[in-house]
């Protein structure tokens, strides 16, 4: 493709709307244009990443023997109410047409509508169907460019099986093509284990990258690979150790001390003879819950034991549950349940709120004096805290979301009777896995790990062109003829290249501009090189550079190209 009549519209400033890298460098580069917030143009030069993607997942898929179909978008709205979706989804589904019609923001429900009567026996399974597909949503907080639009594309793949161990076998074939994919995207990528959540089912797994784009909190470690949300993450911690001998309690006057920093400060002790208080309400009753110093409650952990509808007491209510202030709450002398985070497990010689305002309690033994005491892991664990599975520490950051793998059951089948006879000529319904990818956000995660200070750096199985041509003064007949001869030459070997062929644009113009697009491959022809019969090369990603004879330059092209 010739620069001098081709749509690639770069940016030299840096665009004020856009936070994160991969965002900013797409619009630089030329790659994407905002219609509206979460909605983008993709141009030709973005859009030919998202076909080297789109080709990528395709023969992956193909290759566990998936079959390509696609789905209609636009779905009577009717077969969401079957399934529940349309109250699940709530404001992130589009509606149209008097709202008989919705925009699908992912497709279990048409992929079970299509089964129904179609697949009729165990014979006809399994199944793997797949699509790559534009999915409506309309996100709330629509941000960082790509990575969360409201209309963005997706490979969306379902597996329809007769049995549980046809499932899993279609979930280990799907968690091989995804690392694949990922790898072959050259992804620096890791692989969390999730709860099944809201979707019920059985099982599954999230590919994800580290990013500060991200939305997730993960802990992850490098050495074992332990990865999950921080929301169930655990460490390897030490619990307080019992003293041999417990103190008697006593009640120490602690002025104006509210924070567990204030109070070790006050009575020069470490924040792990501590026992910091915080009052949750569960079905209006409420709960005391102990943490160990300045640990933190995990809500997420905290919802696990008590049950969904459990909130922090407000401060009003307080002093009528406790009679004291948020500072000077204690387990001794509390009328309640009473829940503590495993490192308290059976602690003594501790200190804690006294239920009075401005006193403390010392020599707390929770074994002795605290009775019906319950323990759960209820700690919200931090960077640099030891892996659960090995010796290795424990990295907390935020990161993406590139893909999911879903064992989903049979909710959808059941919802929308898609059933087969089994060998007995039973009717049962379909078991469904279902697995997504974000092509857009696969896109915008390589270009997130894969930029510096000038710009994007492609490798070659992603990269909108192999090699990018720059003649460099246009205007010299040697360069003109050259440069077109190797772009001819190339193109007729099938290698991609971006030629810049402008006669009007400067040499260090032409430099800036092909490592902000960053294909992997520059050849640069100018006239003084030329002069010697040579050519000079520049590989994108580490900045060499050399000089070659125009005779060995098609070689050596090939050679760093393939
Ligand atoms: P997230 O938690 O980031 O919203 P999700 O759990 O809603 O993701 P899925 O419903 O599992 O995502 O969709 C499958 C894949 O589609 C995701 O892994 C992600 O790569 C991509 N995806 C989801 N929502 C968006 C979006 N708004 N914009 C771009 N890609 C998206
Ligand atoms: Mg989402």
């Amino acid at each position: 493709m010739r620069l001098s009549n081709s749509f690639i519209p770069t940016l030299k400033e840096i665009p004020n709307e856009a936070v994160v890298t991969s965002h900013r460098l797409m619009l630089r580069a030329g790659m994407i244009r905002m219609l509206s917030a979460g909605i983008y143009s993709f141009l030709p030069l973005g859009y030919r990443v998202i076909r080297k993607i789109s080709e990528i997942i395709r023969e992956e898929m193909n290759a566990i023997g998936g079959q390509e179909f696609h789905f209609p978008a636009l779905n009577p709205k009717e077969i969401w109410e079957q399934t529940g979706r349309v109250e699940a989804f709530g404001d992130i589904l589009f509606h149209i047409d008097n709202r008989e019609y919705v925009l699908a923001p992912t497709h279990e429900e048409i992929v079970a509508t299509t089964a129904k009567g179609q697949v009729q026996s165990y014979k006809d399974l399994p199944q793997i169907w797949y699509q790559i597909q534009t999915k409506y949503r309309n996100e709330t907080r629509p941000r960082s460019g790509v990575i969360r639009g409201r209309q963005f594309l997706m490979k969306d793949a379902y597996t329809l099986d007769a049995t549980e161990e046809g499932l899993n076998k279609g979930y280990m074939l799907h968690d091989k093509a995804y690392r694949n994919i990922f790898d072959r995207c050259n992804l620096n990528y890791f692989v969390v284990g999730a709860s099944s959540g809201a979707m019920g089912g059985s099982g599954s797994e999230e590919f994800m990258v580290k990013s500060d784009a991200g939305e997730d909190t993960v802990a992850h470690c490098t050495k074992c690979e332990y990865a999950a949300n921080l929301e169930v993450a655990t460490s390897k911690i030490e619990a307080k150790a019992r003293d041999k001998k417990s103190e008697e309690v006593k009640e120490i006057s602690t002025p104006n001390v509210k924070s567990i920093d204030e109070l070790c400060e006050f009575l020069k002790i470490d924040e792990t003879q501590c026992a910091k208080s915080r009052v949750y309400i569960v079905d209006e009753k409420p709960v005391l819950v102990l943490m160990l110093g300045n640990d933190e409650v995990n809500e997420t952990k905290l919802t696990k034991e008590l049950g969904s509808a459990v909130r922090p007491a407000h401060t009003e209510e307080l002093i009528e549950i406790t009679g004291a202030d948020a500072g000077s709450i204690g387990p001794i002398n509390y009328k309640g349940r009473i829940i503590a985070d495993n490192r308290l497990k059976d602690a003594n010689n501790l200190y804690s709120g006294a239920n009075k305002n401005d006193f403390h309690l010392g020599g707390i033994d929770l074994k002795r004096d605290v009775k019906n005491i319950e323990y759960f892991d209820l700690r919200l664990i931090s960077s640099g805290e030891g892996c659960p599975n090995c010796d290795n520490k424990l990295d907390v950051f935020t990161a993406i979301e590139l893909g999911h793998i879903f064992k989903l059951g049979t909710k959808y089948s059941e919802a929308l009777g898609a059933t087969f006879l089994d060998e007995e000529g039973n009717e049962k319904p379909i078991i469904m896995g279902s697995y997504g990818i974000g092509v857009e956000r696969v896109m915008a995660c390589y270009i997130e790990q894969h930029n510096d200070e000038n710009g994007i750096i492609w490798d070659k199985n992603l990269a909108p062109f192999q090699v990018h041509l720059m003649g460099l003064n246009m205007k010299n007949d040697d360069v003109v003829k050259t440069s077109e001869s190797i772009y001819e030459k190339l193109t007729a070997d099938k290698i991609e290249v971006l030629f810049d062929d402008r006669t009007d644009a400067q040499a260090g113009y032409k430099f800036k501009e092909a490592d902000l697009l960053g294909m992997p491959l520059q050849i640069i022809v100018g006239n003084k090189k030329l002069a010697e019969g040579k050519i000079e090369l520049k590989i994108r990603s580490t900045g060499e550079r050399m000089d070659v004879e125009i005779d060995n330059m098609f070689e050596k092209v090939k050679e760093l190209v393939w």
